[in-house]
């Protein structure tokens, strides 16, 4: 299939701003829609169905899994997310630019499936500044709190299959970075040529003279 959309992947550890930075690179920029994943997590204080994710039973989940329903499809911390096939189908129809908040085995996935999807890493300063973030944020009890740390620093693991690291030390350096990447995706040759159909025939016929005089 021909996609002159963007399909942009945001994957990073907990912990580095990576939903802040989403929210407000969807806030300036209307072009881009975000996917909306399944998860059979419980929804947080604040979270609505059908906005943060679409909340499953685990029956469900699995129902919908069979059924191929999702893109791509992972554990993480003990509950399922996915990513819903159709909708990313039907956005890649009418050439939108959508965004994936996904942890790196969906990127994997989606990158196997397809290879134009850009991976976007957002990595904190430092290490240390990654688990100061968890630390303080976090109102749970030091054994969860180690955990998280430890899943973080598992994710980071990952950095070297990613097109593009946008690191989150200030955040309107990052904010920026981001919406640059946006850009670059849409300056792709093969997005433009599709795009720009009147100027791509015409370089087809420069082409096709070109050619004809050698
Ligand atoms: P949280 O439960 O904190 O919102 O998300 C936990 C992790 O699951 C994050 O790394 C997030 O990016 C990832 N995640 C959210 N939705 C999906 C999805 O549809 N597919 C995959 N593979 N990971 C997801």
């Amino acid at each position: 299939m021909t996609y002159t959309g963007s399909m942009l992947m945001v994957v990073a550890p907990s912990g580095a701003g990576k939903s802040s930075l989403v929210n407000a690179l969807l806030k300036q920029d209307a072009g881009i829609d975000l996917s909306v994943s399944c998860t059979t997590r419980a929804p947080r204080p604040g979270e609505v169905n059908g906005r943060e994710y679409n909340f499953l039973s685990e029956t469900e989940f699995l129902a919908r899994k069979e059924a191929g329903d999702f893109l791509e499809w992972a554990k993480v911390h003990g509950n399922y997310y996915g990513t819903s096939k159709s909708w990313i189908e039907s956005q890649m129809k009418n050439g939108r630019d959508v965004i994936l908040e996904i942890d790196w085995q969906g990127a994997r996935q989606v990158q196997a499936i397809i290879p134009q999807a850009i991976w976007i890493f957002i990595l904190p300063p430092s290490i240390q500044a990654l688990e100061d973030r968890l630390l303080h944020r976090a109102q749970d009890d030091e054994a969860t709190i180690q955990k998280r740390v430890a899943a973080a620093k598992e994710e980071l693991t990952h950095v070297a299959e990613a097109d593009y690291l946008v690191i989150n030390d200030d955040f309107e350096t990052a904010l920026s970075e981001l919406n640059q990447v946006v850009l670059a995706s849409r300056l792709r040759k093969n997005s433009q040529l599709v795009r720009h159909q009147k100027l791509t025939q015409e370089l087809t016929q420069e082409l096709g003279a070109a050619n004809k005089q050698k």
